[in-house]
C-alpha cells in the first residue's frame, strides 16, 4: 500500500525550512512540494533518501532532480493557474506532479519509454492528469503550441530553437545551458516580443544530458 505517514510528512516538512534557508520564498512552490509524497517515487529500500536534498538515480541511467533544484526551477518559471506548461524530461514524474501541484495544464515529454511508462503509472495513481508523451523534446510539442511556460530538467548545449518558437510573447522558459553537465547555468527567458528574449541567469547546476536532437 502507498502510504504518505506522519513521519514522511515531518521529513518533508523538515527537508521544505532547509530549502527557505536555501533561498526557495515561492509559497505556492513549497505548497506544491509538500503536497507530493516524493518518497513514493523511490523503491522502498531507498525511500529514506527521499527527504535529503539530493538527486538520485532512477531507471535507464537517468536521475530524479535534488529538491532544491526542482523548487527553485518552479519558483523562476512563475506558474500561473490554468498556465500551458511543457516539461522537457518527465524523468520519474516528480516535477511533473509539482506542476500539476500548481495547477498547470502540464504536457511532458520523456525520452525513455520505460521512464515514460513508470511516470505515467505512478502519476495516474496520484491521480493527476498531465499529458505525457515519449519522444525527443528537442522538438517541442507544435500541435498544442505556444506554452506559456517551457522547462527543460536535462541541461542543453544551447536554447533548442524550436523550444523558443513554441514559447507564447510573454511566456517563461527555464533551461539549464552549457557544455559541461557538471556545471551548468540556470537561464530564465523571457518572451518579450514575437522577436525579442530577455536572458538572466540564476546560478550553477548539475543534469543529465539532454539527448536526442537533429
Ligand atoms: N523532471 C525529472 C528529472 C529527470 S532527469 C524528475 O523530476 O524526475 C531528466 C530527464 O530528461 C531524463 O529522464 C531523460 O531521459 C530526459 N531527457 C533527456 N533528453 C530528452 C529529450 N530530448 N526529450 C525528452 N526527455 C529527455
Amino acid at each position: 500500500m502507498n502510504l504518505d505517514t506522519y513521519k514522511h510528512q515531518g521529513l518533508r516538512r523538515k527537508l521544505l525550512e532547509e530549502l527557505k534557508t536555501k533561498g526557495i520564498t515561492d509559497q505556492a512552490v513549497l505548497q506544491a512540494m509538500m503536497a507530493v509524497p516524493r518518497h513514493l517515487f523511490f523503491t522502498k529500500e531507498f525511500e529514506h533518501f527521499a527527504y535529503e536534498d539530493k538527486a538520485f538515480p532512477i531507471e535507464a541511467g537517468q536521475t530524479i532532480s535534488q529538491p532544491f533544484t526542482v523548487a527553485m526551477q518552479s519558483q523562476l518559471l512563475e506558474v500561473g493557474q490554468y498556465h500551458k506548461v511543457l516539461e522537457i524530461g518527465t524523468g520519474s514524474g516528480y516535477q511533473c506532479a509539482v506542476l500539476c501541484g500548481l495547477s498547470a495544464n502540464v504536457f511532458s515529454i520523456e525520452f525513455h519509454k520505460v521512464l515514460h511508462q513508470t511516470a505515467a503509472k505512478m502519476l495516474k495513481g496520484f491521480g493527476l492528469k498531465p499529458t505525457l508523451l515519449c519522444g525527443d523534446g528537442n522538438k517541442g510539442l507544435p500541435a498544442e503550441a505556444p506554452y506559456d511556460r517551457i522547462m527543460l530538467t536535462c541541461g542543453a548545449a544551447e536554447i533548442p530553437k524550436s523550444l523558443m518558437s513554441q514559447l507564447s510573447v510573454g511566456g517563461i522558459m527555464v533551461i539549464p545551458v552549457g557544455k559541461n553537465n557538471e556545471d551548468l547555468e540556470m537561464l530564465k527567458l523571457i518572451r518579450v516580443s514575437e522577436t525579442k528574449f530577455e536572458q538572466s541567469t540564476h546560478g550553477r547546476f548539475r543534469f543529465v544530458p539532454l539527448l536526442g536532437g537533429n
